[in-house]
């Protein structure tokens, strides 16, 4: 058995049931064996879109000059990412970015948000060349200035919990012991209905639902900060565009599905992203929202095409390897549409940053 096993074994023996939330939270981020503290998984278990091409920071890099540009280009700002994996997406923006408006580079502050030591190390490296910092938690990040803000396949990996209904209610789903095996079990009490969002409370029995109480609270001061010293937040995961009912929880390894309660520590556990309870979440803290669009149509406002025939014309040896990235990229077979982007921006001047218009 695994020692991460092992550990939540006793923890469920001494304490209790756990919610999916604990148990996803210390799968994930135990400082011994979590998942994401002591290894690189990119690449190995999962691909994310800054790790298929140059192409897709570049145009992240491009997009946040504009929403600048289009906010009096600022002196002074924050430029911060959220669970920056390998540094690859910050190397490229920032690249794109500097060829373009080499002053918005001097008036960034470079802030990555980063729990995994072994990867901060990774992103140290990747960037030596930039004068950035290194925060765990974005409650440390200093928020004296403009907020400019990226999370790629960041809010995926923050614990959810879920409730699953029965005749009786909605029960909160725990993760209990079954000799030495972990399995899923509901609640006995069905818990308050005010717990579960209005839009699914009649749902039918055996329905799950899925609450995400960090992610929400994470984009209500992201807004806030937004609102008050204006900037712009840019989401990108996978997930859905309103709140609905369905149990996304998904453990990868190896590039394949697993389950997620067999191996603790050594799967990547998700979930799948409520755009509608970001957005809602970020209206609380008077920010604005933009409308939710796939990745894929997205990517093809900010001129993903133009980008890579450039990018084949310079580099006519890579041309097959280009075409097969846009197209993992934009493809809604493949990352083009279970991937969505939010723009969470400051109303006063109610500018839609780039890409985001209809
Ligand atoms: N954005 C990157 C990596 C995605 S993987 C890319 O697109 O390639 C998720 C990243 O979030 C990893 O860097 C992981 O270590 C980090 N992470 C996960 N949970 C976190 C948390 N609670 N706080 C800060 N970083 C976290």
């Amino acid at each position: 058995m695994n020692a991460l096993k092992r550990k939540l074994l006793d923890l469920i023996e001494a304490q209790g049931p756990l919610t999916v939330a604990q148990y996803m939270a210390i799968a994930l981020g135990d400082p011994e064996h979590g998942y994401y503290m002591r290894r690189d998984p990119l690449g190995r278990d999962f691909v994310t879109a800054p790790e298929v091409s140059q192409i897709f920071g570049e145009l992240i890099g491009l997009f946040f000059v504009q929403a600048w540009e289009d906010r009096g280009r600022p002196s002074k700002f924050q430029l911060v990412e959220l669970g920056p994996g390998r540094g690859t997406l910050m190397a490229d923006m920032i690249r794109a970015a500097g060829k373009l408006r080499p002053q918005f580079v001097k008036a960034a502050r470079i802030t990555l948000v980063e729990t995994s030591p072994t990867l901060r190390a990774v992103q140290e490296k990747t960037l030596e060349t930039l004068a950035a910092n290194w925060t765990s938690r974005f409650d440390d990040v200093p928020l004296d200035r403009p907020l400019f803000l990226i999370a790629n396949e960041f809010f995926d990996a923050l614990p959810i919990h879920q409730f699953v209904k029965s005749d009786r209610g909605w029960h909160q789903r725990m993760v209990t012991s079954d000799g030495d095996d972990l399995r899923f079990a509901p609640t006995p009490d069905a818990v308050p209905s005010s717990v579960i969002p209005t839009r699914v409370r009649d749902a039918a029995p055996g329905s799950v639902i899925e609450v995400n109480p960090d992610a929400t609270e994470l984009v209500r001061r992201i807004a806030g900060t937004i609102a008050e010293n204006g900037g712009v937040a840019l989401i990108i995961d996978y997930g859905h565009v309103t709140t609905a009912v369905g149990d996304t929880l998904q453990a990868v390894k190896n590039n394949a599905f697993t389950d997620p309660l067999a191996e603790p520590g050594e799967a990547d556990i998700t979930a799948h992203v409520d755009f509608e309870a970001l957005a809602v979440a970020a209206g609380e803290a008077e920010a604005v929202t933009s409308i939710i669009p796939m990745q894929g149509e997205f990517l093809e406002r900010l001129g993903i095409h133009a980008r890579a025939n450039r990018l084949k014309r310079d580099n006519p040896e890579r041309i097959a390897e280009i075409d097969s990235a846009v197209e993992r990229l934009t493809n809604p077979k493949q990352m083009g549409s279970l991937f969505k982007a939010l723009a969470i921006f400051e109303g006063r001047d109610q500018i839609t940053p780039p890409g985001f218009d209809d």
